[in-house]
């Protein structure tokens, strides 16, 4: 099948109680890693692309590579997403090549302005058979080049979401409510320590989850910045000359609560590129005399699959959904 929009993929989601997985993606071995997995585990996915990856591997090659992967598994539904589209402009350039769904971010900014071009980017997308995510309130975290630090985030206001969604037609809404972007989800002092000295964050706002599903029933939610950050990468990182002290990130069981609710997408970036990065570690470390590429990238695409797999079948629940 060709690429596809969400719309399906979301309703199907609510209704089955699960999320769709969106991972992003900046090369061949990464979505080859992704969909690979998701053919196996027959599952829907969206592979989106941020800001960030279209100025790394420039936007022609991105979609070519989401094509190829449409046409090596044609049983699963894909999405080609735009993650935070930044600007109108941005959000039009991936509508008019070759998307099927955009995300416009303007949630930094104020309220009536972010309904004016979410507006705006719905109007144009409805017209080109696209969809539209777009977002209300503020994660903390690093994405791409936007650090926004922890007191700067917002939790989303659930008295603004009926207002937003109506006002905009926007067909998707992420929401904050204390996950976020990178792998230093939280500082030491925001979070406890477990037994093994591993650090526990502050737990998900679940009651501002559920009274946004309250006053948009049916409405797909999605959840950004929500990498588990899994301590056996970060393990292998620091193990092989890597320093990654106190990574840590959202606890896979909060993630599994969420899917089952309103939340029908979630974004996991961080956990591929630990997975990615630990694995060559890791290779460098034991094979110091190989320079072929090939010989370092095959285990870290084999190992992205095999966290993405992890994340259907345990995390999303959307194996055997496609
Ligand atoms: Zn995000």
């Amino acid at each position: 099948m060709p690429l596809v929009t969400s719309t399906e993929m979301f309703k199907k989601a609510y209704a089955g109680g699960y999320a769709v997985g969106a991972f992003n993606v900046n090369n061949m071995e990464i979505v080859q890693g992704i969909t690979e997995a998701c053919k196996e585990e027959k599952a829907p996915v969206i592979l989106q692309v941020s800001k960030g990856a279209r100025a790394y591997a420039n936007h022609t090659y991105l979609v070519k590579l989401v094509e190829a992967a449409v046409i090596e598994c044609p049983e699963i539904p894909i999405v080609l997403h735009l993650d935070h589209g930044p600007d109108f402009e941005t959000c039009k350039a991936c509508i008019d090549g070759g998307f099927t769904s955009v995300m416009i971010d303007a949630s930094s900014k104020p309220f009536e302005e972010n309904i004016e071009i979410t507006k705006k980017v719905v109007e144009y997308a409805h017209d080109h058979g696209v969809v539209v995510e777009a977002e209300l309130g503020t994660l903390a975290g690093i994405e791409d080049d936007v650090k926004v630090a922890a007191h700067a985030a917002s939790y989303t206001r659930p008295e603004e979401v009926e207002e937003f969604v109506s006002k905009t037609g926007c067909d998707s809404l992420a929401i904050a409510i204390g996950t976020s972007h990178g792998a230093y989800k939280f500082t030491p002092e925001q979070c406890t320590r477990n037994e093994k000295g591993i650090l526990v964050p502050p737990p998900l706002r679940f009651d501002v989850l559920e009274e946004v599903s309250k006053r948009l029933p049916g409405f797909p939610i999605v959840l950004h910045g929500s990498s588990s950050v899994p301590q056996e990468y970060v393990k292998m990182v620091n193990e092989h000359g890597g320093k990654m002290p106190d990574a840590v990130g959202i606890p896979e069981e909060q993630l599994r609560k969420a899917a089952t609710l309103s939340v029908c997408k979630i974004n996991i970036d961080s956990d591929l590129r630990l997975t990615m990065t630990g694995t060559i570690r890791q290779f460098f470390d034991e094979h110091p005399d190989k320079f072929d590429p090939r010989e370092y990238l095959k285990p870290a695409r084999a190992n992205i699959k095999e966290t993405v797999r992890h994340k259907l079948r345990d995390v999303l629940g959307c194996a055997g959904k496609a």
